[in-house]
């Protein structure tokens, strides 16, 4: 059993859904994505938030068991995003980005954290994501989600990124913006030839791809997952962050890079992200539990096989 390494964005969101509205709730990439690791094994997370961080987001992820001697607070307030989803709920609409404290993040990791062994990088400048990297001493696999906005702006900085990373998270659009190429499966392929050995395409409602490179293959080896037949999604946001931390969570406990492992690390994800999708900010969260996941990982199997 391994620890995980999160490092990414600790946010206060404002969120409207036809479902309702939070203001100020719990968010950020680093806090889905260490929440849903935390239901498999022990999460270190890096991050910083501002003095006006309720104590109580605090207490829920020492709840989870998340070691958050990689959090500062400083000065300032925290990161707010604020976003609005409408129709089929598969797209935000950004209102407001206040980088506030986010905008000066330059992580340097405590010396306990730097043998980890693997590493999450969610969405922040790729030239960031890279110093992250830079100070972890002997990683054993190391994933990284991006961005539209990175793509586009710091294209070189990312491809370079992309050679030090297992595998890479992102959706569908991003890997036709980083490729050029329409079809998932040559831009799959693009991307594993710059450098990462599996590649996740997310499409939402449509579920998830993961692409591996396999010896001796001369297209990637290709499984596919729907996303889970939730009642009522209430606020998408934060199911990519959930998706790629109970991925990582569960190949951190599991200590196993096979690919048939990979791909239940996949389920893994997509059932964390399916919670999430429940409720508003991490509230489904709170309640949620392994006895859940188990069910629900199994539910993945029922409507999976013919
Ligand atoms: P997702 O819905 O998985 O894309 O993640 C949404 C989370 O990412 C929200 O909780 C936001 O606080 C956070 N977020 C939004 N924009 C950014 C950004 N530019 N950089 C880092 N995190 C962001």
């Amino acid at each position: 059993m391994s620890e995980v390494l999160i490092v990414g964005s600790v946010a206060l969101d404002t969120v409207e859904t036809p479902f309702g509205r939070v203001g100020r709730a719990l968010g950020g990439a680093a806090t889905y994505a260490a929440t849903a690791a935390s239901f498999f094994t022990g999460v270190r997370m890096v991050g910083v938030v501002g003095e006006d961080f309720p104590e109580e987001h605090l207490d829920f992820l020492r709840s989870r068991g998340v070691d958050l001697r990689g959090l500062e607070r400083v000065p300032g307030k925290t990161f707010h995003w604020s976003g609005r989803y409408v129709g089929d709920l598969s797209q935000a609409e950004t209102l407001a980005t206040d980088l506030n404290v986010f905008a000066d993040f330059n992580p340097t990791l405590p010396e306990a954290y730097r043998d980890t062994e693997y590493v999450f990088l969610a969405n922040i400048d790729p030239e960031l994501q890279r110093n992250v990297l830079r100070q972890v001493r002997a990683p054993r696999w190391t994933a990284c989600d991006t961005m539209n906005f990175w793509i586009a702006g710091k294209r070189a900085a990312l491809l370079e990124l992309l050679e030090q990373v297992h595998l890479v998270l992102l959706n569908d659009a991003e890997a036709r913006q980083l490729t050029g190429e329409s079809d998932l499966g040559r831009a799959a392929q693009q991307i594993l030839q710059g450098g990462p050995q599996a590649v996740v395409i997310k499409k939402g409602a449509h579920g998830a791809a993961l692409y591996t490179e396999q010896p001796g293959e001369s297209f990637p080896r290709w499984f596919s997952v729907p996303s889970y037949p939730v009642p009522v999604v209430r606020d998408p946001t934060g199911a990519g962050d959930s998706f790629a931390g109970g991925l990582m969570g569960y190949l951190a406990a599991t200590e196993d890079l096979s690919e048939p492992n990979l791909r239940r690390a996949v389920v893994y994800g997509s059932v964390l992200a399916s919670f999430n999708i429940e409720d508003f900010s991490l509230n489904r969260q709170r309640t949620l539990t392994r006895e859940e996941i188990e069910e629900r990982y199994e539910g993945f199997r029922r409507i999976t096989a013919f």
